[in-house]
């Protein structure tokens, strides 16, 4: 008889993930003066809420579904399962548990796939090949990249976990969303049979409901980064990132994203910048943060006065999904929120839209620079910097900074060496 402790360790990236989330929430609680860094504080209390659930599911053996960060995780709830996100499962532990990932990105390259290959995925690719991961089942779409396509056939290959495509297009036109709505209904029927129940819709809705609760929020979030100074601290941009993934559709982001806005308030009536450092420059990063050390963004803050507005998984949003009419209507709002999706909007299309982002970015949010942490694993995306550069020094007059890294894996770029190239770049702005 399987014992409640063998299935609860088929989620064993969960249970890693929690005890490093409750240790550090503990560390926050005791250390931080009360409320000096509300989005890390209730970021914390999120995900550990998050994690103790999927292990309590876990424990009580529903399946456990493994999804790519490029499909909204709320879509998975029309089961009774555990959600896993591949890509979150390396974020998070090259965030929260140092020198820890590494081991596995080293056991997935060692085993012969390519070392210039996303980090995202190969955290868990390693994982697996430790069995440390579990799958009932795996649905992504084939997006956001090349990379994405490449790597999640080795799951269904060498681990034998049945694998779900859903098949996205290039264009993003009312045709390819009606074509993609299907797509995401097809493969949610398929994942339904895989694990032996049938799509509650209802329930789905429920959580579609929750996130577009919730994206009223962010947008009001978003709008109050206009001010100068900004009253959002930096490291809401990280904790959000994972609020997108982890707490898509629950409680918790409602939680996180009022108690965000609520602080960010304060300070924009108090009129001051986090850190107790005046604002000196307000940046835009137009692709993700440093995961691999993330105490940067506080540094930022309280050492150089540099704002960071966004990064990409904060800058995205899409009108709320209309769930008051047919299912094909809700299909079609979920296949837009998921093509319009971090890194799907960026990097599934001609670059025009993204590149136009980034101007319009630049004009409303009075941004001074952009940086943009520029990863092997994005071959798509290898000749953006230089054309991107180029808009925004004709249309708003800035500069931006290409950082080559791995933001999970700090031996491509120490932090230190993060930290020597931003500064050197932040005295030519002032
Ligand atoms: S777009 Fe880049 S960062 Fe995103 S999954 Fe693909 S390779 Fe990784």
């Amino acid at each position: 008889m399987v014992n409640r402790e063998e299935l609860e360790n088929r989620a064993f990236p969960y249970k890693m993930l929690l005890e490093a989330t409750a240790t550090m929430r503990e560390l926050v609680e005791r250390i931080l003066p009360p409320k000096a860094l509300p989005s890390l504080e209730l970021g914390l209390k999120g995900m550990e809420s998050v994690f103790s659930d999927c292990i309590e599911k876990a424990g009580e053996g529903l399946p456990i579904v493994g999804y790519h960060f490029a499909l909204p995780s709320e879509f998975i709830s029309a089961f009774d399962c555990v959600p896993q996100c591949m890509e979150a499962i390396s974020f998070m532990l090259s965030a929260i548990l140092p020198n820890t990932a590494e081991k596995y990105y080293d056991l997935i390259n060692n085993y012969g796939h390519p070392y210039h290959t996303c980090s995202a995925q190969k955290g868990t690719m390693g994982m697996s090949l430790d069995n440390l991961t579990d799958f009932d089942a795996i649905i992504t779409p084939t997006a956001p990249c090349d990379n994405t396509c490449a790597s999640y056939p080795f799951f269904e290959l060498k681990k034998k976990y049945p694998l779900i495509l859903l098949d996205m297009p290039y264009k993003h036109d009312e045709a390819a969303f009606e074509y993609y709505g299907n797509e995401i209904r097809r493969g949610l029927e398929e994942l339904g049979k895989i694990i032996g129940q049938e799509p509650d819709y209802k329930k789905l809705k429920k959580h579609i409901e929750l996130e577009n609760q919730v994206g009223k929020t962010m947008l009001e979030l978003f709008e109050l980064k206009k001010a100068i100074p900004c009253p959002v601290e930096n490291m809401a941009s990280a904790l959000g990132s994972a609020a997108q993934i982890y707490m898509a559709g629950r409680q918790e982001k409602v939680d996180f994203y009022e108690g965000v806005l609520k602080a960010a308030k304060e300070r924009l009536k108090a009129g001051v910048h986090h850190g107790g450092m005046e604002e000196k420059i307000r940046s835009i990063w137009l692709y993700m943060l440093t995961f691999f050390d993330l105490s940067l963004c506080e540094w930022l803050d309280r050492f150089l006065g540099m704002t960071i507005l966004f990064d990409v998984f904060n800058y995205n949003f899409t009108e709320p999904i209309d769930t008051t009419k047919d299912l094909d209507t809700m299909f079609y709002g979920m296949a837009k929120k998921g093509m319009e999706f971090p890194m799907n909007r960026q990097s599934t299309q001609f670059y025009y839209t993204f590149i136009e982002d980034c101007i319009r970015f630049a004009k409303d949010f009075s941004a001074d620079c952009f940086i943009y942490t520029s990863s092997i694993a994005c071959k798509q995306f290898g000749a953006v910097p230089q054309i991107l550069r180029e808009a925004l020094k004709d249309e708003v007059g800035i500069p931006m900074l290409v950082i080559d890294i791995d933001v999970a894996d700090p031996r491509i770029t120490n932090i230190k060496t993060v930290k020597e190239k931003i500064s050197v770049f932040a005295q030519t702005l002032l």
